[in-house]
């Protein structure tokens, strides 16, 4: 999962794109990159860096980014964590086209097979499958007149074959922007506008958060195999190229978008709440009791909060987080998890001691961390423990670019209820149903592909993808 900005129509490009980056911090912490373009001389600019994206840039990145469009992008490696040439954005200068692209191609091997098939002296700087993007990009551009036709009929080659997730913004050497998201919708994609000074800038990216953040307005999905074209001039082409299904990513709402953030005009926030609100109802049905409700922070303090005004209980933050300690679930291997979990949440025993807590969680991928964290409040001598989790059981792998490992390492594959809230250490375990998951986030279609082994796409190819993540993250540890 990453995050990714355009932007068009303003000398202040690269910074809005680095400010809009900033706030999409929390889609990838591994690096970053801004590409701009001198329309007036073609010149492609660019910067990118491991590391946070206030870490990457400086004021002088600002003088040599220069240009009136930009692309950025913030980085969540699934394979090659530690290659700095898997940053993003990338460029073929030569073709005059850069991408920066949010998702992943389940059949990339086979695509990387046919390119060299056609073009036996292509070459290839990384093994990205977002290269590919980019090289197939290039060739269906080819030398002729880049206008909106061309260009949208190079998106729909590259629809064609691509499977998997993709939502990507481009940059052409005439300084118009592009984006596009794949045919099934599961990377979001936005859009916004404003006006300065009496003209108007464009912007595209990732969660509405960033664009409201610049002051962008009018603010409007890009719908599943649609592409927008923002030519130099700020003419804005939008066309539905090859749609499928509407099939977004059920996590992006669980987990990983900003709860400022509005996908399909629904407040991320509201639909947590609701995740909270089904969840109280199966609570009562099951007629647990308990004295207080804790969120582990962040992500499930709306649903925690939901919970305790249904069930009237208090809400209490016992778990206080170290802010300067990552995100776990975005670590390397097992070992730094474990040791950052302990770093990161200290509880406040004397209000947890004696009590039955319902602890809610946005989710439990391989339990590690909920194993962790329930240690620390039996520690703290709580009565009883029941763990909440906002998402149903994760049982299948992510195909589409979220890091969920292979079935054995999932703690929900292959057990009941009982046999989880044992391994984790906890008395019991309420999950959300698939049922209820659709009915908070008010959706009928989304992929929930982790959840249910049903996917939007084929998959039959993500074994390769699959083999190659575990080598990497072999190479990793070793
Ligand atoms: S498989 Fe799960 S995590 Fe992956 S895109 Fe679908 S819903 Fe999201």
């Amino acid at each position: 999962m990453c995050g990714l900005i355009g932007i068009v129509g303003t000398p202040d490009s690269a910074y809005e794109s680095f400010l809009g980056l900033m706030n999409l911090q929390h889609r990838g912490q591994d690096g970053a990159g801004i590409l701009t373009v001198d329309p007036y001389c073609g010149q492609f600019s660019l910067q990118k860096g491991s590391g946070l994206v206030e870490n990457v840039f400086s004021e002088r990145s600002f003088r040599n980014l220069r240009g009136l469009c930009a692309i950025g992008h913030t980085r969540y490696a699934t394979i090659g964590r530690r290659d700095p040439n898997m940053l993003q954005p990338f460029l073929e200068a030569e073709a005059g086209i850069g991408i920066a692209h949010n998702g992943n191609i389940v059949n990339c091997y086979q695509l990387r097979e046919d390119l060299i098939d056609r073009t036996p002296a292509i070459r290839f700087s990384t093994e990205s499958d977002s290269e590919i993007i980019l090289k197939i990009l290039a060739e269906a551009l080819g030398d002729g007149p880049r206008d909106v036709s061309t260009v949208f009929l190079a998106i729909t080659r590259a629809m064609e074959v691509l499977v998997g997730s993709y939502s990507v913004v481009g940059a052409l050497k005439d300084g118009s922007v592009f984006g596009f998201r794949d045919p099934d919708g599961i990377r979001p994609l936005v859009f916004g506008r404003k006006s300065m000074n009496g003209k108007a800038a464009y912007a595209l990216a990732s969660e509405s958060v960033a664009l409201d953040y610049l002051g962008y307005a009018g603010i409007d999905e890009i719908q599943p195999g649609e592409a927008i074209l923002i030519d130099s001039n700020g003419q804005v082409t939008r066309k539905v190229l090859h749609q499928k299904t509407h099939s977004s990513c059920m996590f992006e709402w669980v987990y990983f978008a900003r709860v400022e953030s509005e996908f399909e005009r629904e407040p991320v926030y509201r639909a947590r709440f609701r995740l909270g609100t089904v969840l109280a109802d199966s609570i009562k049905q099951r007629k647990i009791e308990a004295d207080v409700v804790l969120p582990v922070p962040e992500t499930s303090r709306i649903a925690a909060i939901a919970i305790a005004e249904s069930l009237d209980l208090p809400f209490r933050e016992l778990l206080i987080k170290n802010r300067y300690v990552n995100r776990t679930f975005i670590l390397d291997g097992q070992e730094s998890r474990q040791e950052a979990i302990r770093r990161k949440l200290f509880p406040i025993a004397a209000e947890i001691e004696g009590k039955r807590c319902l602890v809610v969680d946005d989710s439990i991928v391989r339990g590690n961390t909920a194993i962790q964290i329930l240690k620390l409040i039996k520690q703290c001598g709580a009565r009883e423990v029941t763990v909440v989790s906002t998402c149903p059981p994760i049982c299948h792998p992510c195909y589409y670019g979220i890091d969920f490992p292979s079935p054995k390492e999932l703690v929900a594959y292959n057990r009941t209820e009982d046999e989880i809230a044992r391994v984790l250490g906890a008395d019991r375990i309420v999950y959300q149903t698939v049922e209820g998951l659709k009915k908070a986030l008010e959706q009928d279609s989304i992929c929930a592909g982790c959840l249910t082994g049903q996917y939007p796409t084929d998959v039959s190819s993500g074994a390769d993808f699959e083999l190659k993540r575990l080598a990497d993250r072999q190479k990793q540890l070793s």
